[in-house]
């Protein structure tokens, strides 16, 4: 009998929008119960919304965005974009190098789908956001993983990186500031990163949607500032800086040598026009939102929500016996890790089972997030400080008792 599908490819990936663990919080959902769901970083429940001046923007602009658009984007937007990578000192970069898409989710696809043929590998990291490993596997590739690590502040390891790294690698995956762990890279770990790149002519897909949400004064780097003699792609969105994941605004910037990536631009295109246009009024607001004052800047320094709801939650959490995690530096996600001996857990994705069922708790396992040991869990801090207060005296109980067997 014939059978149809590709689905398998996608086993294992995207938990925190699908998946054994959600599917039964619905499932609770559904028989009535309450759940707390700490698993997937959209702010507009918790309470944020986008600024007020974007908002105002998209309505003024929906009358004129009825039709499709140039297919990278208008001008408005690419203009306002191409600005903003000038800031980041993204080299080179001209209005035919930007592409508005339904989110970055979609020019992440996009971005692989042009580039691998079967059997390509991607060098992704190890624990990653999922859909770059669901991306790379669907497009036809094979995701390679890197390993982050936890005791050099989740930053990737170079030397793991290197010894994966063979004949068909076509590309390294940065993620940076990253989703689960909140790391941020500091220059020198994203030269060597450039370096590893430059010497195995790879090129680099830099994913840098979190970048305006970085705390305790520190910068983010665009990986592209540091590699103007390589082909670069650069991934940002208004999901996360402006609290609009609903809007679907996001881009990509190319960037760096385009002369070996004439063919792969050629494809880039094709598949762009494909999908003829991203949608418009979200492209309408990108000016006025990259511009002038940033409201997100109010979130991330001393007093403001995501700042004190990352102190308390990295606090609370290292109180609990047999949980430890490393400060976040960006982002709204902590990936905290579990002493597996003291709670027999040999199966990350049954603790978070448990944990749901009994304390109306939802987390992703660490497998989510395609790390291979059952040692660590995410969560999403963007709740009010009471409710993580529950969410961290909930789990201290819950573990007071666990044994998994
Ligand atoms: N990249 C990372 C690292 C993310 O965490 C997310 C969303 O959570 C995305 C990309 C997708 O963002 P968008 O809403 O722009 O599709």
């Amino acid at each position: 009998m014939r059978t149809f599908g590709k689905a398998n490819k996608l086993e294992h990936v995207l938990y925190d929008v699908r998946g054994p663990v959600l599917e039964e919080a619905t499932r609770m959902e559904e028989r009535g119960m309450r759940i707390l769901k700490l698993n997937i970083g959209n702010p507009a429940p918790f309470g944020f919304n986008a600024p007020e001046e974007v908002i105002q923007d998209m309505r003024d602009n929906i009358v004129n965005s009825q039709g499709y658009s140039d297919s990278r984007g208008i001008f408005a937007a690419r203009k306002a974009i191409m600005q903003y990578a000038q800031i980041k000192k993204i080299p080179g970069v001209t209005m035919k190098d930007i592409y508005t898409g339904n989110g970055a989710s979609e020019l992440i696809q996009l971005s692989l789908h042009a580039l691998l043929n079967d059997g390509d590998e991607v060098l992704v990291p190890s624990p990653d956001y999922p859909l770059w490993t669901a991306c790379v596997n669907l497009a036809g590739g094979k995701a390679v993983h890197y390993i982050c690590d936890e005791q050099s502040e989740w930053y990737p390891d170079i030397k793991d990186i290197e010894s994966k790294i063979t004949p068909k690698t076509k590309a390294l995956v940065i993620i940076n500031p990253n989703n689960p762990t909140g790391a941020l890279y500091p220059q020198e770990i994203l030269e060597q990163l450039v370096d590893v790149a430059r010497r195995h002519e790879l090129i680099l897909f830099s994913d840098e949607i979190y970048d305006r949400l970085v705390m305790d004064g520190l910068e983010h780097i665009a990986t592209a500032s540091l590699a103007p003699d390589l082909f670069c792609v650069t991934f940002s969105g208004l999901s996360k800086s402006h609290m609009a994941c609903g809007f679907r605004v996001g881009w990509m910037i190319l960037s760096g040598n385009k002369e070996i990536a004439k063919d792969y631009m050629a494809g880039i295109d094709m598949l762009s026009n494909m999908r003829l246009c991203s949608n418009v009024p979200g492209q309408s607001i990108i000016q006025t939102a990259l511009g002038g004052y940033q409201s997100v800047n109010e979130y991330i320094i001393p007093g403001g929500r995501v700042y004190e709801q990352r102190e308390f939650v990295y606090k609370a959490l290292n109180d609990i016996p047999g949980i430890s995690a490393v400060k976040p530096k960006a982002a709204f996600y902590i990936f905290p890790k579990i002493d597996t001996k003291k709670f027999n857990i040999l199966d990350d994705q049954q603790f978070a089972l448990d944990f749901l069922r009994e304390k109306r708790v939802l987390i992703i396992p660490g497998k989510g997030f395609n790390w291979k040991e059952p040692d660590h869990f995410r969560v999403v801090y963007l709740p009010r400080i009471e409710i993580l207060e529950d969410a961290c005296q909930s789990l201290k109980d819950f573990l007071s008792t666990y044994k998994q067997r």
